[in-house]
Formats: C-alpha cells, sequence, structure tokens
C-alpha cells in the first residue's frame, strides 16, 4: 500500500490552519486483519482526531502486483472500506475514497514520470526485492513507476505529513527527492511531505511470525468469535512449555505479546504466573481469546451493522472531495510545466 505518511506543517501546506494534512492508504486487498487494526487503522483514527486526513484505497496500486486478477479488486475495495468504517475512520472527519476515482492522479502520474530519472526508481530497496520474492513476471513498468505513484498519491492532496514505518522511508524519501526537484525544474509548486515515523506494535500471527495475510496466519477484524476463538487457541506458545505446570516464557510467546495488546491490565499476573507453571497455555489462550473478542466486539457490531449503500455513497462523495483539491494541484502543475 501507500506507505502510511505524516509530519510538521510544511510551509506551503494549511497556511490558514495549524494542522497537518495526513495522506495514506492501503490495497484493497479485501478483508483486514488484526495487523492493519492495531498498526495502522488505529494510528489513523488518532491522527484524524487531530489533522486533516485523506484515505486512499489503492486500486491503481494493486495492479502494480495483481495485473491479471482483477476480478478481486471490487470486493477487495468495499471489505477495506468496511473496515476502516468499522475501525472508527469517520468520513465526516476524513477524506475516503478509491484511487481510481480520482483520475487525476493518473494524470499527474504521467506529468511526473517526465521528470524522474529511472535510475531513481531502480535503487528503492523494495523493488529488486520484490521481483526476486514475486518473480520476473512482475517486473513491468507500472511496478517499477509505483513509488513514483505513492508520491502523486500523497502529493496531489497536498499531504504534507505521511505515518511511515520504517521500511517505508526509502519510498518516501524518493518521493521527497522527485518533489524537489519537480520544484528546481518549474518552480515551487508541489509539497515536499514529512515522514511520521510511527512505531507500530508488533501484532504476530498465529504462527509467532508477524501477522500478514500472505503467511496465512491472520485473525481478521471481521472473524467471528468462535474462529478468532479457534486461532487464539491454534497459535504457537513457547515451546520449551510442554506440560501445563512447566515454567514459561512470556518474552518469546506471541499470545503474550497479544495479551499485551488487548489485555494490559493483567499482563504482569500473565506474565509471573507463566514464569512459575502456575499458568498453563490452554488457560492462557482462552483467557487472550476472551479479551480479544471483547475488544473486538465493538468493532465488529459497528462493521455488520454498516449498510452496504452507504459505503458507496461515502467513497463517492470523499472521490468529490479528493478531487477538488487534485484539480487544484494538477492545474497548479500543468501551468507550471508550461501545459494547458
Ligand atoms: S502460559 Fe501464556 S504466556 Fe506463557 S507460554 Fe503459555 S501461552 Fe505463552
Amino acid at each position: 500500500m501507500v506507505g502510511a505518511i505524516s509530519a510538521h506543517v510544511t510551509s506551503n501546506v494549511a497556511s490558514s490552519s495549524l494542522r497537518r494534512r495526513i495522506m495514506s492508504g492501503m490495497r484493497p486487498t479485501g478483508r483486514l486483519h488484526l495487523g492493519n487494526f492495531f498498526g495502522a487503522l488505529a494510528n489513523w483514527v488518532e491522527l484524524a482526531q487531530h489533522d486533516e486526513t485523506y484515505f486512499e484505497i489503492a486500486d491503481y496500486h494493486a495492479l502494480t502486483t495483481a495485473y491479471e486478477r482483477t476480478d478481486d479488486i471490487a470486493p477487495g475495495i468495499r471489505d477495506v472500506a468496511l473496515d476502516w468504517l468499522a475501525a472508527g475512520i469517520d468520513p465526516e472527519r476524513s477524506v475516503v475514497y478509491v484511487q481510481s476515482a480520482v483520475p487525476e492522479i493518473a494524470e499527474m502520474h504521467l506529468l511526473l514520470s517526465m521528470v524522474v530519472p529511472v535510475a531513481w526508481l531502480q535503487r528503492v530497496p523494495t523493488f529488486k526485492d520484490q521481483i526476486v520474492a514475486l518473480g520476473g513476471d512482475i517486473a513491468t513498468y507500472g511496478f517499477l513507476g509505483y513509488p513514483l505513484m505513492q508520491l502523486v498519491d500523497i502529493a496531489i492532496v497536498r499531504g504534507s505529513a505521511v505515518p511511515v514505518g520504517r521500511d517505508q522511508l526509502s519510498h518516501l524519501e524518493l518521493g521527497r527527492e522527485v518533489v524537489r526537484r519537480f520544484n528546481h525544474l518549474f518552480g515551487a509548486t508541489l509539497v515536499e511531505p514529512e515522514a511520521l515515523l510511527s512505531e507500530f506494535p508488533d501484532v504476530p500471527g498465529t504462527d509467532g511470525r508477524k501477522m500478514s495475510k500472505s503467511y496465512g496466519n491472520a485473525i481478521e477484524i471481521a472473524d467471528d468469535e468462535t474462529t478468532t476463538t479457534k486461532k487464539v487457541r491454534s497459535m504457537v506458545t513457547d515451546p520449551l512449555k510442554i506440560r501445563r505446570h512447566d515454567p514459561g516464557r512470556p518474552e518469546i510467546c506471541p499470545v503474550f505479546k497479544l495479551h499485551n495488546i488487548v489485555n494490559a491490565a493483567q499482563v504482569p499476573e500473565i506474565e509471573a504466573t507463566c514464569r512459575t507453571g502456575e499458568l498453563g497455555c490452554v488457560d492462557c489462550k482462552s483467557l487472550c481469546a476472551e479479551r480479544l473478542n471483547a475488544y473486538m466486539r465493538p468493532v465488529r457490531e459497528r462493521r455488520a451493522a454498516i449498510d452496504p449503500a452507504s459505503v458507496e455513497r461515502i467513497l463517492r462523495d470523499g472521490a468529490g472531495r479528493a478531487r477538488d483539491v487534485a484539480r487544484e494541484t494538477l492545474g497548479d502543475v500543468k501551468r507550471a510545466m508550461g501545459l494547458g
């Protein structure tokens, strides 16, 4: 996805306001999981309390790595939107839209592609890594350009700040370089976005690795309570705690990490009784599932109550609001380049 992004207000943004304008997004990957929820979404909801926020479902980006599987995109958009709204993204407060519903993004991407040296895109660390990981089929023109499109996503709504994890800093740095180059060539036109470095909680999947759809270890926001309980019960724990009364090592246990996120009040007790062997893993997991379900209940109830027709309305309205800003930015870019 478009990495999250953020920073302090830059000089030419929101001059009439001290609020930052934050832009972030996700690919339409379908139902989101707890890693997305406790990482990005919780942060977005918090940021939206104080800053202007633009949240984009990045369907063009989905095409950069999965151009042959487009059937998943429309349902993926709907599920991502439902999860965002359920998590507490308020479309009155935040601008929520689908990338391709703002066609100015594609036009600005084309214009900026004229001034970005290919070598800048080739040196983005994830470019070669992903080609190795995903195979040569993704070595396309579009895939090479996706970090530029990420910059356009931000720049077109004049985003001044982007919430990013450390692994996304190189993309944002490329974007900042592109803005500097453009402004140097054509005069100050674009806002240089700053990173809002965010430390997301490390949400473990059922196998102990980072929670990820591609690992098949995810607990989804929309999972029902029975499914959630089943998944928590299947989680790996300390491999040396074999019998109930064996002493455990909570510091290496994924279930303990989940307790830290959803059951902070009981963490000292769980830690102590795990170490002494008083607490067995079966009971510990049951407690974790119970707390996790209680934590997620209002979110899941909200999700179930959302009228699908209202999602379409929200996305249409959001695209209209995003386009109002995008048209202005694109107009500035074209004028600066001597077009139109
Ligand atoms: S008792 Fe809980 S924290 Fe300790 S190893 Fe088992 S599941 Fe992990």
